[in-house]
């Protein structure tokens, strides 16, 4: 049926392949599920739109993982730690436990709770990691839409620069962070997306000398006094210093908008980067210590904090972490920190951090009303004032390689994904390294 405002499209696409386990994006999430998926010996195959894989992690040139860490307690292992562990017998990473960014930050931070890898080199050890476990990778990929049997997801149709092509799976994981797949698939998902948190575009500057990160955040503070600061008070001002010597990461952007609405998207994405260039002018002209600097490069797109959250099986709420509610069917953790990044830009006016931390139970990872597909990363469900418990880079590798497991485990028995056994899937997770408590 035609009406004037949408046009039907119909159309025959080849199949590309028929694999166990499908995880459309290739961040954190994805990394997770396709690398602890592979070590299940089922079929994988991980489609990116990027000609890399990392997500946020190298398509925002943000390549520092935190929340290993929560008051000094580790909370995530698995695949991210054999990825950092990894990187480090290689000298290609950096811990940083002292004062690299504002106060509030600072009081984050726990012991090697910010990790900081060479960015570069950490695009050739994810697909390491990934092809190494016996996952296959296509980029240049775009899960565009699902292939249903009634309320069954049975694969995807992608867009290639070869045309569409489809690839039929037993299970399908949604790892794209906006939740791209489940919610085409109807599954229903909370939050205004207005509401969510603030939106950043990361620039690397190089040339930066040496710098003492507590001067540089009163000197800004001074300016914001004096309006020589182009921006309102208590804007967001992180410098992270980058693995390689004089670069550093400078996160000071701001937008508030709906991500997944494409006009709104391409307005952030312009917005952030006048900042960004404003930013420069500023710390150039303002700071010693960028006097010299130079923009090296700004992420390929706006980082994404928060989008859609679905309704999944079991939400996490806001009690589960303040009482720090156990599960028996705990799959990862989420930390005690809630209500950064408020979406009108103002600096952490609702943040909360809390001693607890709370067990992630495995149907936050089951869609409500969809079958043959998985959930993972920053979209699972959660409520979303929570969104910081689980958002973390390490986290999101967490529940990903929980989502890839229990795909595994349905694919080969041939369950209903909410019937995975937990306890076969906690064994597994805990045999890869997970901390599941
Ligand atoms: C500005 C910013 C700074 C941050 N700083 C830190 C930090 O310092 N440390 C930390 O640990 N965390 C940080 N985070 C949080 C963290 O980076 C994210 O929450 C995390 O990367 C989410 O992982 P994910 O795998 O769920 O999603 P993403 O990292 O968003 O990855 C999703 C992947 O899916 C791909 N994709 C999307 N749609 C499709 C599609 N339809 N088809 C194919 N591929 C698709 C994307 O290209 C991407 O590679 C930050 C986030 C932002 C935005």
């Amino acid at each position: 049926m035609q009406d004037c405002r949408t046009i039907e499209l119909r159309k025959t696409v080849p199949v590309l392949q028929d694999v166990d386990v499908l995880v459309a994006g290739g961040g954190p999430a994805g990394i997770g599920a396709a690398v602890s998926a592979a070590r299940q010996s089922v079929s994988v195959l991980v489609i990116e739109r990027y000609g890399f894989l990392g997500g946020v992690f190298t398509s925002c040139d943000v390549p520092s993982f935190m929340g290993f860490y929560h008051r000094g307690r580790k909370v995530a292992g698995g695949v991210a730690d054999e990825l950092v562990n990894d990187l480090a017998r290689q000298s290609l990473v950096k811990f940083v436990d002292g004062p690299t960014r504002n106060e509030i930050a600072r009081e984050q931070l726990d012991e090697r709770s910010l990790v900081i890898i060479d960015g570069e080199r950490a695009k050739k050890a994810f697909e390491g990691l990934v092809t190494q476990a016996g996952a296959e990778i296509l980029f240049h990929a775009w899960a565009s839409s699902p292939v249903m049997l009634e309320r069954r997801v049975t694969g995807l149709c992608v867009e290639t620069r070869g045309g569409a092509k489809a690839v039929r799976a037993k299970v399908v994981i949604d790892a794209t962070g906006d939740g791209h797949v489940a919610a085409l698939c109807g599954v229903p998902h909370t939050g205004d997306s207005r509401q969510n948190q603030a939106k950043s575009l990361v620039f690397r500057f190089g040339g930066v000398g040496p710098m003492d990160i507590k001067a540089v955040h009163a000197q800004i503070r001074q300016d914001q006094q004096a309006g020589v600061f182009p921006f309102p008070k208590h804007r967001l001002t992180h410098f992270i210093p980058l693995f390689v010597p004089g670069q550093v990461m400078v996160n000071m952007t701001q937008a508030g908008g709906d991500s997944t609405d494409c006009r709104e998207l391409s307005r952030m994405e312009m917005d952030l980067r006048e900042q960004g260039w404003q930013v420069f002018e500023y710390l150039t002209d303002r700071i010693e210590a960028f006097k010299d600097a130079y923009v090296v490069s700004s992420g390929v797109q706006a980082g994404i904090r928060q989008s859609r959250n679905f309704r999944a099986m079991h939400t996490l709420c806001e009690n589960d972490l303040r009482q720090a509610a156990p599960s028996e069917d705990a799959i990862a953790l989420a930390v005690g920190l809630m209500g950064s990044h408020d979406p009108a830009g103002a600096h952490y006016p609702h943040l909360e951090r809390l001693d607890s931390v709370c067990q992630v139970p495995f149907h936050c990872l089951v869609p409500e009303n969809v079958e043959g597909l998985l959930l993972s990363g920053r979209c699972i469900g959660v409520e979303p004032r929570i969104q910081d418990a689980i958002r973390l880079m390490p986290i999101c590798m967490a529940t990903g390689s929980a989502a890839g497991t229990a795909a595994a485990l349905a694919a080969q028995s041939g369950c209903r994904l909410a019937d995975v056994p937990v306890t076969e899937l906690q064994a597994a997770l805990r045999q890869g390294g997970a901390i599941l408590a």
